[in-house]
C-alpha cells in the first residue's frame, strides 16, 4: 500500500534499459482502423451491468470507436465493408480501469536511487509503462500524481496516436503540505526545495487547484496524511487541515474535477470525507466510524491491497529505505483487514493498485487479493469497470460493453467469474474499436 508522488527520489523506480518506444507510424494505422466500421466476435462476453454472461456476441463498433449495437453472432449478418476482429473461444470483458497508478514511477528504483536520473528520464519510462498497462488490459487509468505534468504529456501523446497507452485521467502534481508525503523529504536543509504543489493555507490550496487545472489536471490529488515512501513522516498522521481540504474540494468541484485523497490514518480519512473529498486512496487504518461516514457521504474507497506482497518481498533490493519497509509492515495487514470490513459494510469500492510502487503491468494481480479479502469475483470486476466509470463520471463512455460506450474490450481465456486470476493474463485488448494487443 502506499504511494508517493514525485520527486525523483522516493517513488521512482528502475532502470528500464530499453524503453519500448513506438513508431509514429502506428498513428496512421490506428487512424485508418478507427474510421472503419468493425464487428468484434468471441465465444461470450460478461455484461458487468447485469452480471450475466452472454453467448456468441457480435459487437458492432462505429467509426468513432463507440459500440453501436450488440447482436447474436449466430444469426446476424454484416457486409463486406465491416472489418471483423474475431477473438475466438474467449471471454470478453470491458476494458479495465485502474484508479490509482503512477505511470512515471518505477518500483525498481526506490529510495535515493531516483536521484541518479535526470528529470526527463521519468517521462521516457512512462511511455514504456503506458504500453505495459494497456497490454495488461487496463484501457483507462487515473494517474494520481506525477511531477512536471508528465502524465498530461503522456495523455497528449497517446491521444495524438504517437504512442500506445490507456486513456489517462491525469492529476499532474499532487497537492500536499510542507514536509508532508507529497513534498520532497529526505534531503538536508541546504538542499531545501519545495515541490511545485506544496501549499500551507486554504488560500494557497485554492490557487494550486486553479493552476493544476489550467495546465491539464483532470483530477486533483492531495496528500491528506503521511505515507510509506516519504521519509521522516508518520504514516498515519494527518497533514492537511479540514479548511485546506475543503478549499481544495470546493474549488475542484466548481471546476468540474473530482478529488482523490491519499489517506492512511483514521483522522485524515474522516476529515477528508467531511471536507467533501470524492475518493479515499489507501484508507488503510479506517475505523468503523470512518467506514460509516464514507457510506453516509457516498465516498469511494480505493484500496491498493496487492502491492504489500511486492514491497515486502523485494525489501531493500530496489533501494527502498528500511524506514519505508517498517511503515509498510505496520499497515499492510491492517489495510487488508480494513478492506474486508469496508466491503462487508457496503462502502463503494474502486480498483486502484498504486502501480509504480510495484511493476507496471502486474495490475491484474490485485483481483485475487480482493477476492481473498471478501469480494466475489464479480464484485472485484465491477470495481474495476462500472464503479471506476461511475467515480470518473464517465458512465456514458466507459465501464461496460454497452451501446454508446467506447469499444474498450479485453479477452481472456476461461471464465474469470470462476477463476479471477484469468485477469492476470489478458490475451487481447481492443481500445476504441482498434485491436492493440492479440490476434
Ligand atoms: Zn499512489
Amino acid at each position: 500500500m502506499q504511494s508517493s508522488v514525485k520527486f525523483g527520489s522516493f517513488l521512482r523506480g528502475i532502470a528500464i534499459g530499453a524503453a519500448a518506444i513506438f513508431a509514429v507510424g502506428t498513428a496512421s494505422a490506428q487512424d485508418a482502423a478507427a474510421t472503419q466500421k468493425t464487428v468484434i466476435t468471441a465465444a461470450r462476453y460478461l455484461d458487468v451491468l447485469t452480471g450475466k454472461t452472454v453467448e456468441h456476441p457480435a459487437i458492432f463498433v462505429g467509426p468513432d470507436g463507440r459500440i453501436t449495437g450488440i447482436a447474436d453472432a449466430r444469426t446476424v449478418r454484416w457486409g463486406s465493408d465491416v472489418r471483423q476482429i474475431d477473438l475466438g473461444d474467449r471471454t470478453l470483458l470491458p476494458g479495465l480501469i485502474d484508479m490509482h497508478v503512477h505511470l512515471t514511477s518505477l518500483a525498481e528504483v526506490g529510495g535515493y536511487q531516483g536521484l541518479r536520473y535526470t528529470d526527463s528520464f521519468w517521462t521516457v519510462v512512462g511511455v514504456a509503462n503506458a504500453k505495459k498497462v494497456l497490454d495488461a488490459g487496463f484501457t483507462t487509468v487515473r494517474n494520481v500524481g506525477s511531477a512536471d505534468f508528465e502524465d498530461v504529456g503522456l495523455k497528449q501523446a497517446i491521444e495524438g496516436g504517437f504512442i500506445q497507452g490507456p486513456r489517462i485521467i491525469p492529476a499532474g502534481w499532487a497537492i500536499g503540505a510542507t514536509g508532508g508525503h507529497c513534498d520532497s523529504g529526505g534531503l538536508p536543509p541546504s538542499m531545501d526545495r519545495k515541490e511545485a504543489s506544496v501549499i500551507d493555507s486554504p488560500e494557497e490550496a485554492r490557487a494550486k487547484v486553479r493552476w493544476l487545472h489550467k495546465y491539464g489536471a483532470r483530477v486533483i490529488k492531495i496528500c491528506a496524511t503521511g505515507g510509506v515512501f516519504s521519509l521522516g513522516d508518520s504514516v498515519g498522521a494527518q497533514q492537511l487541515t479540514f479548511d485546506e481540504m475543503k478549499a481544495i474540494a470546493d474549488e475542484a468541484h466548481m471546476l468540474g474535477l473530482k478529488v482523490a485523497a491519499h489517506a492512511h490514518g483514521d483522522d485524515g480519512i474522516k476529515t477528508a470525507i467531511l471536507a467533501g473529498i470524492d475518493t479515499i486512496e489507501h484508507a488503510s487504518l479506517a475505523s468503523d466510524a470512518a467506514i460509516k461516514l464514507a457510506i453516509e457521504h457516498k465516498t469511494w474507497f480505493d484500496m491498493d491491497i496487492y502491492n504489500d506482497d511486492y514491497i515486502l518481498a523485494t525489501g531493500t533490493a530496489n533501494g527502498t529505505e528500511q524506514e519505508s519497509l517498517d511503515k509498510e509492515k505496520a499497515i499492510g495487514l491492517a489495510q487488508r483487514q480494513t478492506f474486508q470490513r469496508a466491503v462487508k459494510a457496503g462502502v463503494r469500492m474502486l480498483f486502484g493498485t498504486d502501480a509504480g510502487v510495484y511493476p507496471h503491468g502486474d495490475n491484474g494481480k490485485q483481483f485475487a487479493k480482493m477476492v481473498e479479502w471478501g469480494m466475489t469475483p464479480l464484485q472485484a470486476i465491477r470495481a474495476a469497470t462500472v464503479s471506476g466509470a461511475e467515480a470518473l463520471d464517465m458512465t456514458n463512455d466507459l465501464g461496460a460493453i454497452a451501446v454508446g460506450r467506447y469499444a474498450d474490450i479485453i479477452a481472456v481465456d476461461g471464465d474469470p467469474l470462476a477463476d479471477v486470476t484469468r485477469l492476470e493474463h489478458v490475451a487481447a485488448v481492443v481500445k476504441g474499436g482498434v485491436l492493440v494487443k492479440g490476434e
